[in-house]
């Protein structure tokens, strides 16, 4: 019987959806699928994991890289696994390299896609800032690999789900990075990388004050379609002080891949398609038609961003 071991990330009662997305592809892969979880988000994976492993221990009220890796190497060592997952996002590849390390396995790092096939597994996984996309196979077991999130689904609860308290031994300076400070995104404000449409303003919107045109079109759109859709922006927005750097899209930003995402007012340099050209539907609006976004865009509209986002919000207000 084949097993996955799933590194469940979350903060208080809120359970990453990435990581429902990792264990779902767990349970595509494997017969049972173990996620360890580090507080009380684990009851969010109910119906999901076969088995979770709950870690109680008050140091890990809010979950840092160190003391979770050294705990999913304990709980690779008692499992046995045959499958190790985690999901690329920002906590994922800090916990996902050190976890190799501890457990002496190399890492499959951000992959978009994996196959059965007979005793291998064929990974896809996007190389040189996603302008090929490199397939492997691999024919060993214990694998260690991190998914992109969005690249698979969140799956349907329906499996019987035990808890069990997880106490592993922690080493002598697991702790020496302690959290400082957290601050808090502003209320309601959806993380690019967990939206399903993000709407992106570049240098092209010309001040902080025009991202409130991408604020109304993003609040129709999450209106008329129930997605969550999230502001992104590219680096010369952050640059300029537009806007906080939790928006930037790109190889110094975040990696999305979106179900739509609109570039508004972004020329798509390498370093912004870096981060979202792996989306599913590319929209560009620029009003210079050699702008190189265009050549990673499904569809395009030549022309000035202030008289095309206003149309598009009236015509999605009458539809
Ligand atoms: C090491 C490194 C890392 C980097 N990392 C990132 C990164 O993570 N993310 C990122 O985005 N960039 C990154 N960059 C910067 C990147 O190279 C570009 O400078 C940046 O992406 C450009 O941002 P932009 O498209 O908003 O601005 P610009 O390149 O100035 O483009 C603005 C666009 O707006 C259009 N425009 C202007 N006015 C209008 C209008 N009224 N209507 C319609 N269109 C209009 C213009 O035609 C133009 O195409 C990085 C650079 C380096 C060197």
């Amino acid at each position: 019987m084949s097993k996955a071991l799933v590194f469940a990330e979350g903060r208080g009662e809120a359970l990453k959806e990435a990581s429902l997305e990792a264990i779902g592809l767990a349970a595509g892969l494997a017969d049972e699928v173990v996620a360890v979880a580090a507080g009380p988000y684990a009851s969010r994976l109910e119906g999901f994991a076969d088995r979770v492993l709950l870690l109680n221990d008050q140091r890990l009220t809010h979950p840092l890289a160190m003391p979770c890796a050294r705990a999913m190497a304990k709980a690779f060592k008692k499992e046995s696994p045959d499958l190790v997952i985690l999901s690329a996002t920002p906590f994922g590849k800090e916990v996902a390299p050190a976890l190799g390390a501890l457990i002496g396995l190399p890492l499959m790092s951000d992959i978009t896609e994996v196959r059965r096939d007979g005793a291998a597994l064929t990974f896809v996984k996007p190389l040189y800032t996603g302008k090929v996309m490199g397939t492997y196979r691999v024919e060993r077991t214990p694998l260690l690999f991190s998914v992109r999130p969005k690249a698979y689904p969140v799956p349907k609860p329906g499996k019987s789900t035990a808890t069990e308290t997880f106490s592993p031994a922690f080493a002598e300076g697991d702790f020496r990075v302690s959290l400082v400070e957290l601050a808090e995104k502003e209320a309601g404000e959806i993380d690019v990388a967990e939206a399903d449409i993000i709407v992106t303003g570049g240098r092209g919107m010309k001040g902080p004050e025009n991202f409130a045109l991408l604020r109304e079109l993003a609040s129709v759109l999450s209106e008329k379609t129930g997605a969550k859709v999230a502001i992104g922006a590219s680096r010369s927005a952050v640059d300029e002080g537009w806007i906080d750097h939790s928006h930037q899209v790109g190889q110094t930003g975040k990696i999305v891949s979106p179900e739509v995402y609109f570039a508004i007012g972004v020329s798509g340099a390498m370093q912004h398609l870096a981060g979202m050209r792996n989306s599913k539907l590319i929209i560009a609006v620029n009003k210079d038609p050699d702008a190189p976004i265009f050549s990673v865009a499904d569809f395009g509209v030549v022309d000035d961003l202030f008289k095309v986002v206003p149309e598009l919000v009236k015509r999605l207000k009458e539809s």
